[in-house]
């Protein structure tokens, strides 16, 4: 079979990890499998970039752009030399050489005190190029042959939106040509997160891109299936750091990945679907930590599940607004004009609820893009169309998901008797027609107690009845 398997931040932590990854990665290719690699930053890399690129360009007194230099070095020199040995010389030249553009960047932006959107996904990716060097010498290592693409030499084609880019289709044909014939020799390792426009300019897919990355790529090469490896058993009924009860889940559909993983929950890209699903492509959620456990399958999953709900995640970097006006009511258009407004200035709205008198439409945004959607809001109120526009940034919003809720009588009327008798107060309810999620809101400190009173209440932690 051919594989795309994607190795994040904790699979590729230290040597030890690298060395489970280079196991894993041996075990497959001996078995006759094709198999191409997409990896990640090493853990905490990519919060570090963020961190120095905002400081440098801010600070008015020299920042510590050197330390920082000499702390990646460290980190990748000493994974390289106790997992590439003989390569040291050759990789640790060409790991000298990116520190080396990277540290002239920053003191760049520190000299400009100017860090665009363009500037920074180009510092940003830079976990990745350092990261691919080491997993690819470790490869080879094992005798493996690998060589290491960035994801713009794979082919991810992408729109310009920086730090949110979308693959193009073109990236398919692309990516055909140029990764596909080399399975048969031996395993590229792709770096993860990133891609480019048609001009050729570096852009990054979102944070936790690099799944994102593996779903593109194993679209483009025809991979029999995609393997996500990561440091859990799979996709669990909840975050585990919240429910340490949650259990993992055997098998889930694309669908309610895409729910669950829009609503916040860290396993996967909310992107990461789609090209998978297009060409109904499996996906597997792995544990390098424990390669033995089946782990997640995640497929089209037409077939009515035995569970009504099945995974429940919050997330709470939202902000609800409210739109109020009498002038609303039976008006047809004022929809329209709050929707155009908002997408004009590129907000995506998450959820939406319309009391049925009309005069009133809430909408959960993403948190960071609050004053530019009220701004676009208080236009519409100048104009005369909406009398107030109100926002409230303490919130989150509970995602319930199970496609076996469709049609499942009274799953609505358990969730929310379960939260009144657990004393949480909901603000909002919205449920899409797919029936896949219905997601409520709540004041942000009630989220995670809303999350254990459903997990309880659905039974979650009990074993598949299946
Ligand atoms: P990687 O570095 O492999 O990409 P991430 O940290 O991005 O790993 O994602 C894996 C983490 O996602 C897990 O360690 C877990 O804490 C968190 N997580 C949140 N929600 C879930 C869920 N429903 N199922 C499994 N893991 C989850
Ligand atoms: N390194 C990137 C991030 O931390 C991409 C990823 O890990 O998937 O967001
Ligand atoms: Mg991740």
């Amino acid at each position: 079979m051919r594989f795309l398997m994607k190795f994040g931040g904790t699979s590729v932590a230290d040597a030890a990890t690298v060395r489970k990854v280079v196991d894993i990665v041996w075990g497959y290719r001996k078995e006759g499998h094709e198999i191409a690699v997409v990896v990640s930053a090493q853990r905490g890399v990519t919060d570090q970039l963020i961190a120095i690129a905002n400081e440098v360009a801010g600070n008015r007194n020299t920042p510590a752009i050197d330390p920082f230099i000499s702390s990646l070095r460290v980190r990748h020199k000493s994974v390289l030399s106790e997992v590439g040995a003989d390569f040291t010389a050759e990789i640790g030249g060409q790991i000298e050489e990116r520190l080396c553009e990277l540290g002239n960047m920053l003191h760049a932006v520190h000299n400009l005190r100017e860090l665009t959107p363009r500037s920074l996904d180009y510092l940003i990716t830079y976990g990745e190029r350092l990261n691919s060097l080491v997993v690819s010498a470790a490869l080879r290592q094992q005798g493996i042959p690998s060589v290491v693409m960035d994801g713009c030499e794979a082919g991810i084609l992408t729109t310009t939106q920086h730090g949110e880019a979308m693959a193009l289709p073109e990236s398919e044909g692309r990516i055909r040509s140029r990764v596909q014939p080399l399975l048969t020799g031996m395993v590229p390792v792709i770096m993860g997160f990133m891609g480019c426009t048609e001009k050729g300019i570096l852009t990054t897919l979102g944070r936790s891109g690099s799944d994102y990355s593996a779903a593109i790529i194993g679209a483009g090469i025809d991979a029999g299936e995609i393997w996500i490896w990561t440091d859990v058993d799979g996709i669990m009924t909840s975050d585990p750091r919240l429910i340490p009860d949650a259990r993992v889940i055997s098998s889930i559909s694309y669908l309610e990945v895409m729910e669950l993983s829009f609503f916040g929950a860290k396993v996967m890209h909310p992107r990461s679907i789609e090209p998978a699903m297009k060409k109904n492509i499996i996906v597997r959620v792995k544990n390098t930590f424990n390669p033995s456990h089946p782990g997640t399958t995640i497929v089209r999953g037409e077939k009515r599940d035995s569970r009504v709900v099945k995974a429940l995640t919050y997330i709470d970097k939202v902000a609800l607004i409210n739109i109020c006006g009498a002038q609303m009511i039976g008006r047809p258009g004022v929809a329209r004009a709050i929707f155009s407004a908002l997408a004009e200035k590129e907000v995506n709205v998450m959820m939406i609820s319309q009391g049925s008198s009309e005069a009133n439409i809430s909408l959960i945004i993403e948190e960071s893009q609050l004053t530019i959607a009220t701004q676009a809001l208080q236009v519409l109120v100048k104009g005369g169309l909406v009398r107030e526009v109100t926002s409230n940034r303490d919130v989150c919003a509970v995602a319930v998901i199970g496609s076996g809720m469709a049609g499942a009588k009274g799953t609505g009327g358990r969730i929310f008797t379960a939260l009144g008798n657990g004393g949480v107060n909901v603000m909002m309810i919205s449920q899409g027609s797919s029936e896949v999620n219905i997601s409520f809101v709540v004041k942000q400190a009630d989220g995670p107690k809303a999350v254990r009173i459903l997990h309880d209440e659905f039974r979650l932690s009990e074993e598949d009845h299946a």
